[in-house]
């Protein structure tokens, strides 16, 4: 015999409930079997929203329970032919008229005990069951219909009850032995010995299951579900939790325990009993073999799985000379025990008077008056503080067997908490060592699974999560590279990017799972209007671990939320110069920020695109050097500039060439002014750990002073053809002797400057041609010869490739 139950998603709807009776069908050819059915999906819900409306005199209880049978109905009509209706539509009815009546007395009464409310959610599984079991007999199955009432019996503790399983598991044999048929039972409910309805508890359906396969000591025990089995964390919150193959009775139990949603705790007992497997399977996907539940203890992974708890509330008891007497502790636990209050982790320093306790935030101040109650007298003669309650909290467990003797498993999960800075309430280790559980801030939650699953399940991959802002050439050339080269990272670097969120001047996106890069999405009107705090809250509130921003524009706007980004833990990479080129306080503020923050600030763009600049200033710095000159030719479109020139074109002409070829800024003053090149030194500086304002930088504009006053690019260059023979005779002049004309940046003794120079044809630079950059490092070390580094220092894929190295760098800086 085979058990087999499904949940309420499963039935939820016509199409859904099609699925599960050719599941049956199939099952049916092979073997003997039993099923239990959920309520159909949100009917469970439903019925209790309307008692609580009843309970509170709100009369539109009376729409929502009109809505409820219609949608019985509706089924019944779907699921089976007109001649076949009349005895299930009758009893459709009459559940229903008896419901009027129930809820009618709720409302004038305005009473909900727990039993009434037992009562109330019968009937979820009582018309389900029904419906099916008449369902399957019209397509030809013999069914008999079961109401659990009529045999599972439990005590009185309504809407928790605990089975009688002596008498339980003979009327369960009893009744299978007397009838015939494939028996249709309802979950959820059962009795008491005096015939009051009972539950056993939300979600219980997944236990009448088990009892049912117990009492029976059935071959398998089958729960069919809405996603593939148990999987290694909550799907909502984890995206990337995958199936769990196999786990043993107990982990199935801590996990579900714990908050894994998928199975009933209780569900293991009966099942473990009897050594019954349980398959826990998608009856969306049926093929898929999903988690098998069973005695053995795989070899497996150190842990199996990560379950979580919300809405958790801490309860600190402490007196100093009290709560180390054993007594005292366990008069906390018989006071919070006789207040029926569920402690879902311990926490007891050994060196502190004082216990922590875990429990369901409804339940915080019914415990602390409880156990306040029970201490009464040592209170109020101060022998022992008032109990504290914290709220806002989550707990979340690794569990697993293998974790037994295996020191490694806690060091793993503190570390990732610790570096995606969770701080920890209070930590337990169950002392069978199948679980390791903490209390965290319940806004925490999702990027502290997240962190956990990556360092337990996908540690072979880092994921990095990534928010753009700024789709220009630069933005662009980033996402196909990263695009292009997803597969090789994480293969070869065990590094997963993701995008996030994207943004331009105009409008913002985000995804939960990461854009598809190989169709890069076009941001439009149908998206949200940009707003950049905005922006920076959806990050916080995606709070994924390893988050990383990543400006793409050359805006102060942005470049101004760095330290609020910083703040909130999240790393930055940009080629925007903006903040760093500011002033020298907020240059050094954003440093400690993610110092303080421990997130990375990279910006290797900021000066002469890829090029390895600002990563070798600071490795030589870092390992003693010092920085006595720098020299450098900063600017691809003055380069280009003034080698072009020397073919002997004037110089409006070579100026003109340079903005049809993109080189320049669209009004080409904005390179020829050496604005540009005077940010780059000064970041330069900086970064040789040299004090430097901007306002300090002795700049020589390549801009004569009626052509600066110039209203148009057109007038500009009208303008600037009056100077061509000037700066023909600088050209000659330096011909003369034998030299080249180089704009270029110079720092020396903490003076910056940026000019024209006249430099030998020996100078390295003499050689620079197009619109290359070139810089030299004089160091202590570096002395005789400088450091030369060379290359294309402008440009969106230079740009983006570095970008993209400092994005990688980050996956690299974060991994353990
Ligand atoms: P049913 O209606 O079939 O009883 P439930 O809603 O009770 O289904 O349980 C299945 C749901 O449990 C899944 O859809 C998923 O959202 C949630 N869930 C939480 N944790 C886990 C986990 N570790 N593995 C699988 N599902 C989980
Ligand atoms: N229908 C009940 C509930 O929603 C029991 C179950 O689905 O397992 O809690
Ligand atoms: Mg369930």
């Amino acid at each position: 015999m085979k058990i087999i139950k499904f949940g309420g998603s499963s039935v939820a709807n016509h199409d859904n409930i099609k699925r599960v009776f050719s599941i049956l069908q199939e099952k049916l050819k092979r073997s003997e079997i039993a099923v239990i059915f959920s309520a159909f999906g949100g009917v469970t819900e439903s019925l209790l929203e309307i008692a609580r409306l009843a309970r509170e005199g709100d009369e539109t209880y009376r729409d929502l329970l009109q809505t409820l049978e219609e949608k019985h109905l509706m089924l019944v009509r779907q699921l089976i032919g007109v001649h076949n209706q009349s005895t299930v539509m009758t009893y459709v009815k009459v559940r229903f008229k008896e419901l009027e009546d129930l809820f009618h007395g709720i409302y004038l009464i305005k009473e909900n005990s727990p039993r009434t409310l037992d009562y109330v959610a019968s009937f979820g599984e009582r018309l389900s069951a029904f419906i099916l079991a008449e369902a399957l007999s019209a397509q030809g199955v013999r069914t008999q219909f079961l109401d659990a009432r009529d045999v599972i019996r439990t005590n009185d503790r309504f809407g928790q009850a605990k089975v009688d399983f002596e008498t339980t598991n003979s009327q369960i044999k009893s009744y299978f032995g007397k009838h015939e048929g494939v028996k249709v039972i309802t979950g959820f409910i059962a009795s008491t010995a005096k015939g009051e309805t009972t539950t056993l508890g939300r979600s219980g359906s997944d236990y009448t299951a088990a009892i049912f396969a117990g009492a029976l000591e059935a071959t398998d025990l089958e729960i069919w579900t809405d996603v593939s089995g148990v999987l290694t964390s909550d799907p909502r919150l984890v995206y990337t939790a995958f199936t769990i193959p196999q786990l043993s009775y107990s982990e199935a139990m801590e996990l579900s325990h714990f908050g894994a949603k998928v199975i009933f705790p209780a569900t293991m007992q009966p099942a473990m009993k009897r050594n019954i497997p349980i398959y826990i399977k998608n009856t969306f996907e049926p093929e898929n073999p999903g988690t098998l539940i069973n005695g053995d203890v795989s070899v497996g992974p150190l842990i199996k799985g990560i379950s979580s708890i919300s809405n958790i509330s801490m309860v600190t008891v402490q007196g100093a000379g009290l709560m180390d007497s054993a007594g005292a502790s366990s008069r906390v636990f018989k006071a919070l025990a006789e207040a029926k209050v569920t402690i879902l982790l311990i926490s007891q320093a050994s060196s502190e008077h004082s216990i922590c306790l875990a429990i369901k935030s409804h339940e915080a101040f019914l415990a602390k008056e409880s156990v306040e109650k029970e201490f009464y007298y040592e209170i109020k003669s101060g022998e022992m503080d008032e109990v504290t309650l914290l709220h806002n909290l989550a707990t979340i467990a690794v569990v697993g067997e293998n974790m037994k003797h295996n020191p490694g498993a806690s060091g793993r999960m503190f570390r990732a908490l610790g570096r995606n800075n969770i701080n920890v309430a209070a930590i337990a280790q169950g002392s069978s060592e199948l679980n390791i559980s903490a209390v965290i801030p319940q806004a925490d939650l999702q990027k502290a699974l997240n962190a956990l699953h990556e360092a337990f399940f996908l540690s072979e991959n880092k994921v990095l999560h990534v928010f753009l802002v700024g789709t220009g050439l630069i933005g662009q050339a980033l996402i196909k590279m990263i695009a292009n080269q997803q597969e090789k990272l994480r293969g070869d670097n065990e590094l997963d990017i993701q995008i996030h969120g994207l943004a331009n001047s105009r409008y913002m996106a985000f995804h939960e799972d990461g854009f598809d890069l190989k169709n890069p999405y076009q941001l439009s009107d149908t998206d949200d209007k940009t707003d950049l705090n905005r922006f920076i809250e959806k990050m916080e509130e995606m709070n994924f671990s390893n988050s990383v921003f990543v400006d793409c524009t050359a805006s102060q706007d942005v470049a101004e939320l760095y330290s609020k980004i910083l703040e909130a833990k999240v790393a930055i990479v940009t080629p925007n110069k903006k903040a760093n080129s500011g002033s020298m306080e907020n240059y050094l503020a954003l440093k400690k920020i993610a110092k303080k923050r421990g997130v990375k600030f990279l910006y290797e763009t900021n000066v002469a695109a890829g090029l390895p600049v600002i990563n070798t200033l600071q490795d030589l710095m870092l390992s003693g050097d010092k920085v006595i000159r720098i020299e450098a030719v900063l600017s691809g479109s003055m380069n280009f500039i003034f080698s072009e020139l020397e073919k002997g074109d004037p110089f409006s002409e070579v100026v003109k060439l340079a903005k049809e070829k993109g080189y320049t800024e669209p009004d080409p003053r904005d390179d020829l002014s050496g604005m540009d090149v005077a940010r780059k030194i000064l970041i330069l500086g900086r970064e040789a750990e040299q004090t430097l304002e901007f306002d300090n930088i002795t700049i020589q504009s390549m801009v004569p002073e009626d052509c600066q006053k110039a209203s148009s690019v057109t007038e500009f260059f009208e303008k600037l053809q009056g100077h061509d023979q000037s700066f023909l005779d600088l050209l000659k002049a330096a011909e003369a002797k034998g030299e080249k004309l180089r704009f270029m940046a110079t720092l020396e003794n903490g003076k910056a400057k940026v000019g024209l120079n006249s430099l030998p044809n020996s100078h390295p630079f003499s050689s620079l041609s197009g619109s290359d950059n070139m810089i030299l490092l004089t160091t202590d070390r570096y002395l005789d010869r400088p450091m030369i580094i060379r290359g294309p220092g402008a440009g969106a894929d230079v740009t983006a490739a570095g970008v993209f190295a400092d994005v990688i760098r980050i996956g690299n800086y974060t991994r353990e």
